[in-house]
């Protein structure tokens, strides 16, 4: 089923795009957790990390090739920053279609306050 992530990359709802190929797309999170809050999101619709192909292997390499271009051309990649994906419940996952939010700009802290 689409999410909402799927209407940014169809243009059919505004986001602040910072980065987009072929396969991937990347844009600020709208309620940001630190200075440089970014979310990088394969265009293919995979719900969650549990549904993974092997044929996604490319993609996913794709996604961090991203996160680290990303990461370079807002500054951050030198000083430090934090790579996340929420999976499901317990995890924390409110869209279900799979994104790396990428944490930056500040020191992110331990990973369980
Ligand atoms: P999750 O909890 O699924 O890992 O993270 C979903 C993220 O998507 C949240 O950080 C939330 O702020 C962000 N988000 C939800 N809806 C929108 C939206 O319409 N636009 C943008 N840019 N971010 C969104």
């Amino acid at each position: 089923m689409s999410t909402i992530f799927t209407k940014i990359i169809n243009r059919e709802i505004p986001a602040n795009i910072v980065f987009e190929n072929d396969n991937v797309i990347a844009f600020k999170d709208i309620n940001p957790q630190a200075p440089v809050h970014i979310l990088v999101v394969p265009k293919k619709e995979i719900p969650t990390l549990n549904d993974i192909k092997p044929e996604d292997k490319n993609l996913i390499g794709e996604i961090y090739l991203a996160i680290g271009e990303i990461a370079k051309d807002f500054n951050i990649a030198e000083n430090g920053y934090r790579v996340i994906t929420n999976c499901n419940q317990y995890g924390g996952q409110e869209v279900f279609h799979i994104h790396f939010h990428i944490l930056g700009g500040e020191p992110i802290g331990p990973m369980r306050a």
